[in-house]
């Protein structure tokens, strides 16, 4: 079997989890199993002269079991040594938070970029080290970044979201880059051969909307797709998807997110669409839709949702 998610940063990374414990017990049942996550780079940033891929790292760090379970992000047991030095020197951007162990994933990737690899292959060499147990992929090795438009201007996804906590009141999302970017080696075929393709709890407007802002993405998802629905009960259950959300007009619910994805069969994505019981008797048009309790609390909650996600594509798990 092959499973291919869709993912973004901490929401994406807390369901690989849940989907790699699925695997794990399918080949232990002596059916092999494979997981393939393809990670959004929209949110991918250039600071102090360093290439930083925060949904990317994400993934791979709690993959790796070296994430900040507190934080969800960066590194567990993180110093901040090389902060604060920048900050003394009063080396902008002083906001972001890049914390020492972190920074030298940043170094041996800005290292391998400058020598010419690609991403993909510079995402393959860190899993080197911190073996996730999924095939990680970028969505694209071009560049799709994230910027959003105010009132006033336009600024850098992560400006906005870590410096301004989002506060600005956006007008529009725009995947900079993405017309004449291509799929990241290794996704049109995992697409291609997947069982089914499940969308993860990331959020939809700012982490899974730039992966499918790749031409020919959508296009490729030709075998059962699954979404998982972040929003419970109305609210995000962390982060900012309820002012994404509010920027496009979309309703923060299960049912609103379901809509943006859209059925299938009226040209939207979905085949079925799981939202949390608490969310019961949500209605998305064109779509099945199945409740579960969604809150990621652990490796066998995860690992349930990934197994509704799964029967609901109409695999045997
Ligand atoms: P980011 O890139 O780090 O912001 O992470 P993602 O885009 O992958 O995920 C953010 C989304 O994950 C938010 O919209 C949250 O609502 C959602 N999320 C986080 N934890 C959970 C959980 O336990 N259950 C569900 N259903 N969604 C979650
Ligand atoms: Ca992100």
């Amino acid at each position: 079997m092959h499973i291919v998610v869709l993912a973004g940063g901490i929401g994406g990374a807390r369901f690989l989890v849940g989907v790699r414990e699925v695997a794990r017990r399918l080949a232990a049942r002596g059916e092999p199993a494979e997981v393939t996550a393809v990670v959004n780079v929209g949110d991918d940033v250039t600071l102090h002269g360093l290439r930083i891929c925060p949904d990317l790292d994400t993934v791979v760090y709690t993959l790796g079991g070296a994430a900040d379970p507190e934080r969800g992000w960066g590194r567990r047991d993180e110093t901040w040594v090389v902060k604060e030095e920048l900050v003394a020197y009063g080396a902008e951007p002083t906001w972001f938070g890049l914390g020492d162990r972190d920074l030298a994933t940043h170094l041996v990737r800005t290292r391998m970029l400058d020598a010419g690899y690609p991403l993909s292959a510079v995402t393959e060499a860190l899993c080197a080290r911190w073996q996730p147990g999924v095939r990680v992929l970028p969505a694209t090795d071009d560049r799709v970044e994230t910027h959003v438009v105010t009132e006033t201007e336009a600024l850098h996804f992560q400006e906005w979201w870590v410096r301004h906590r989002g506060a600005l009141p956006a007008k529009r999302f725009v995947f900079v880059g993405a017309e004449a970017a291509k799929p990241a080696p290794g996704v049109p075929d995992a697409l291609a051969t997947a069982d089914a393709v499940l969308l993860a709890p990331s959020n939809p407007v700012v982490s899974i909307a730039p992966i499918l802002a790749v031409p020919g993405l959508k296009e490729a998802l030709t075998k059962p797709v699954v979404g998982v629905s972040p929003i419970i009960n109305g609210a995000p259950v962390r982060g900012m998807a309820d002012k994404c959300l509010a920027t496009l007009g979309v309703e923060c619910t299960a049912a609103g997110v379901g809509g943006l994805y859209g059925a299938r069969s009226a040209g939207g994505i979905l085949d079925a669409w799981l939202v949390d019981t608490a969310d019961a008797g949500t209605t998305v048009d064109g779509v099945r839709v199945v409740d579960r309790p969604l809150w990621m609390s652990d490796v066998d909650a995860a690992a349930a949702i990934a197994t509704a996600a799964l029967t609901a594509a109409g695999l045997d798990v």
